[in-house]
């Protein structure tokens, strides 16, 4: 999927009232202070931008799940307070969705303020994506923004439906996600290898057979490996494995080798008898796990193997762990692909959820070409899905 969409600078914006959709989903503590402002700070640019160039601004987002329902553990009274901070001004903060208070504070915004409305899924119609609602969260404003990648997967009123209704761009964290990764998977500079781990096969089928078709080499790791280890025949222990997709897993050896990709599987990995944090980890080769013992991460051999095929990479797209790196036993593996990933030339893209936190907590973040905002978002786009928060867009 490669998208050619108008971002804020296609479009005239000055004395308009422009709804922006964010991703102010922040992690709070049980006072409700944000134990994490990386999402406010990545949706400063395009807010800027608007504000400078004379629009006046009504932001909107989700926070946490309030099930459809009014419930002040989700207002973003918070973000619109730190906001303010981080902007120097005012954010005049409505007490509904659609109601009075955002209607009148809508209607009152000058050009170069800001304001806005509450949690959209204080509403259900938000995520059933209810013609009425996107209509009157449209009436508000004269131009729609998207910039919540994270939520760009989904056809919510919000972050699509509104798009029926105004002239619909995308903000400058959108432009960035979509000009990357669409570079990325359209004309890669190569060796284009991907990197893929974590839990399940089943959450990455349609990335793994994707990415078959335009890469020169796929890494696999985490649990997910040791599915295709059985399916080649390996004796796997008690390792992790998803038995309805050997099959699949079994395709996908036999698509890389028609097509001649590299598919690379640990050839040894870092062994424990039960699934803890205090487990002892013992090295083991793929072909011989003990029936006891369970591959928690890579071994020292794969660790070398992956980055060798890692170091003359031209492009790396990474999702998931190589392991169990919540304990520190089991952390080698991702920590080594991260410094890997992180020491080659390569243009690096590193999808969200699991992978961007471990390169976060890891200290590689800022030596990444590209940290995607959206774990699921992100997925599903190098699944070459259609994104309905990116397709309701306007085409350039
Ligand atoms: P995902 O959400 O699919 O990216 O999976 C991430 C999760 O996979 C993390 O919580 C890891 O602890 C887990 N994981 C990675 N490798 C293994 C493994 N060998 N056995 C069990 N869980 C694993």
């Amino acid at each position: 999927m490669t998208y050619n969409k108008k971002s804020i600078e296609d479009i005239c914006v000055k004395d308009k009232k422009v709804l922006v959709r964010c991703d102010f989903n922040v992690p709070q503590d049980e006072n409700l202070n944000i134990t994490d402002e990386t999402r406010i700070l990545g949706a400063l640019p395009t807010i800027k931008y608007l504000k400078e160039h004379g629009a006046a601004v009504i932001l909107c987002s989700h926070l946490g799940r309030p099930k459809g329902e009014f419930n002040p553990k989700y207002s973003l009274a918070p973000v619109a307070k730190r906001l303010g901070e981080l902007l120097g001004c005012e954010v005049k903060m409505a007490t509904d969705v659609i109601g009075e208070s955002a209607h009148a504070m809508a209607a009152s915004l000058k050009s170069g303020e800001i304001g806005m409305i509450e949690n959209v899924r204080f509403h259900k119609e938000e995520e059933k994506n209810d013609a009425a609602f996107a209509k009157e969260l449209a009436s508000m404003a004269e131009i729609y923004v998207n910039d919540a990648f994270g939520t760009a997967h989904r056809a919510h009123a919000s972050t699509a439906g509104v798009a029926n209704y105004l002239p619909a761009v995308c903000g400058f964290l959108i432009q960035k996600e979509i000009s990357i990764m669409g570079k990325a998977l359209s004309d890669p500079k190569r060796p284009f290898v991907a990197v893929l781990g974590g839990a399940k096969v089943s959450d990455k089928i349609g990335v793994i057979n994707n990415l078959l078709e335009k890469v020169d080499t796929i890494i696999i790791g985490g649990a997910m490996a040791y599915t295709f280890i059985k399916a080649q025949g390996g004796s796997i222990g008690t390792s992790r494995c998803e038995d309805d997709k050997l099959e699949y897993a079994s395709e996908m050896l036999k698509k890389a080798a028609d097509k001649g990709v590299r598919f690379l599987l640990p050839v040894d990995n870092l062994a424990a008898d039960h699934f803890a944090a205090d487990a002892t980890p013992v090295v083991v080769d793929s072909e011989h796990i003990p029936e006891n013992m369970m591959g928690l991460d890579i071994g020292p051999k794969t660790v070398a193997l992956y980055e060798e095929a890692i170091r003359d990479a031209g492009t790396v797209v990474w999702n998931g762990p190589m392991g169990v790196f919540e304990f520190e036993a089991f952390a080698g593996g991702t920590r080594s692909v991260a410094a890997a990933v992180a020491n080659s030339n390569a243009i690096s893209i590193i999808g969200g959820g699991d992978s961007a936190a471990a390169v976060e907590q890891l200290g590689f973040a800022d030596k990444m070409t590209h940290i995607s905002t959206g774990g699921g978002a992100s997925l599903e786009f190098l699944e070459g899905l259609e994104l309905p928060g990116i397709a309701c867009l306007q085409d350039k």
